[in-house]
């Protein structure tokens, strides 16, 4: 038996007689799963249990150094225990920011001390981030941002306002971009600094959205005092570690909308989306009644099985260490335009029954899919509108002038 055929073995031993029977079956891709952070309540406590059995194994970051909390593992160890773990259908104990955005971020940039502080905690899931990037004024043209750190012994004061920053009312700790100096070029006058959301000075105030949900909020900061040493790489070099950082998130965005959404998952021989049109507009020898629904249908469940396996190659090679570039951006536009045809398609299947907002006289199921319809609108914004990825695609795959 080969040395990977062993780790799979082991593996799904390890799993079976560790993962608690209730959490089978449960949700997990980036936005439905355990978040954690010190204001997370578990609706499950096997989902607690399931979170520090995992995190004790080092294996909610699996790749992540083990001196850090992580499992150590290599790349094709890390694809074995993900493959045994939907071939389980056990879903990942963690999610969010802190794995999927600061954590990589910091094992680039980071000193020793802040690995240490920051990267133990995230794997265990005891801290929630956020990301404080936009602001009001600049979102697309991010180098514009004004919130000001001014240099006091060891402390900066930070004075501003970020804008859209998701669940800061949630979290514990924000990661965010700070101007430093506004005398040379914009881009390098910009700070990247760790604020803990405890700390005096800092607010936060919730938006809604037009789904009715409020997953963000404006964060104020008032003269808040934040140590030197929690800056990430050096002081005016902060638009190096914000570019590398959107490269994550924007192949998260993809891989979160696009390719392993909740509504992505195929259940059984038919499409989540086949198995709705059949409920609704009937079935004729054994497929969606509607022939033109049904095409429509095919050639979206092809569109995005070629994506999923694309963005599937691409983190095998981030697991592999490559850093993702301009890429995440085609990635970005494609994985937040399936998901927007995903729901377009979702509410036509539904017709009248998608027309409810409250109340009686629509199936709940029904009224959350008219919400997160209205919520995808907002997928080809977040992380940089298509617009700017169409602009970075240009000048950095394509070599166009600018
Ligand atoms: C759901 C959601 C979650 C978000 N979460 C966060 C978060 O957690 N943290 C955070 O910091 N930010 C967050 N954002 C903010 C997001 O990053 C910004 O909204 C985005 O970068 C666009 O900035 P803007 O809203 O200021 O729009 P603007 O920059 O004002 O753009 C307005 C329009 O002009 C177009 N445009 C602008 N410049 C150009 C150009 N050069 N060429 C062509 N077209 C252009 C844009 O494409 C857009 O259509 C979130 C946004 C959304 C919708």
């Amino acid at each position: 038996m080969s040395d990977l055929e062993l780790f799979r073995k082991d593996t799904r031993a390890w799993l079976e007689a560790h993962a608690p029977a209730s959490i089978i079956g449960t949700p997990s891709n980036e936005l439905e799963g355990v978040w954690g952070g010190t204001k997370w309540t578990f609706d499950n406590p096997d989902k607690k249990v399931w979170l520090d059995v995992m995190a004790e194994k080092g294996w909610t970051a699996p790749t992540w150094p083990t001196e850090y909390g992580g499992g150590g593992l290599s790349n094709a160890e890390a694809k074995v225990l993900a493959q045994e773990m939907k071939d389980l259908k056990l879903p990942a104990p963690l999610i969010g920011f802190g794995l999927t955005m600061i954590g990589p971020t910091l094992l680039r940039f980071g000193n020793e001390d802040q690995k240490q502080e920051h990267l133990p905690r995230i794997c265990r899931g005891e801290i929630r981030w956020c990301q404080g990037y936009s602001e009001p004024g600049s979102g697309s043209d991010l180098a514009s941002l004004q919130t000001k750190a001014v240099r006091d012994g060891d402390d900066f004061v930070i004075g501003g306002t970020k804008v859209w920053t998701s669940y800061a009312d949630q979290a514990d700790w924000i990661f965010a971009l700070v101007r430093t100096d506004g005398s040379g070029k914009k881009q390098e006058g910009i700070t990247f600094i760790l604020i803990d959301m405890d700390d005096p000075g800092v607010s936060v105030s919730p938006i809604l959205l037009i789904s009715g949900k409020s997953p963000f909020c404006e964060t104020h900061f008032s003269d808040v005092r934040v140590p030197v040493r929690n800056v990430i790489h050096e002081i005016g070099a902060g638009w190096t570690v914000a570019k590398a950082l959107l490269g994550h998130e924007r192949t998260m965005i993809a891989d979160t909308f696009g390719s392993s959404g909740p509504r992505a998952r195929s259940q059984g021989e038919r499409s989540f989306l086949s198995e709705l049109a059949i409920s609704r507009v009937g079935e004729r020898d054994g497929e969606v009644a509607d022939p033109v629904l049904r095409d429509d249908i095919a050639a979206f469940e092809m569109e995005s099985r070629a994506f999923a396996l694309t963005v599937q190659r691409t983190k095998d090679a981030a697991r592999a260490g490559h850093q993702p570039g301009s890429e995440s951006s085609m990635f970005k536009i494609y994985g937040t335009e399936l998901n927007q045809r995903r729901y377009e398609l979702m509410v036509r299947i539904l017709g009248p029954d998608a027309l409810g907002w409250e109340g009686p006289g629509f199936e709940p199921a029904d009224l959350d899919t008219t919400r997160e319809w209205l919520r995808s609108r907002g997928n080809s914004i977040e992380g940089g509108t298509s617009e700017v990825q169409l602009n970075i695609i240009a000048k950095h795959v394509l070599g166009l002038p600018a």
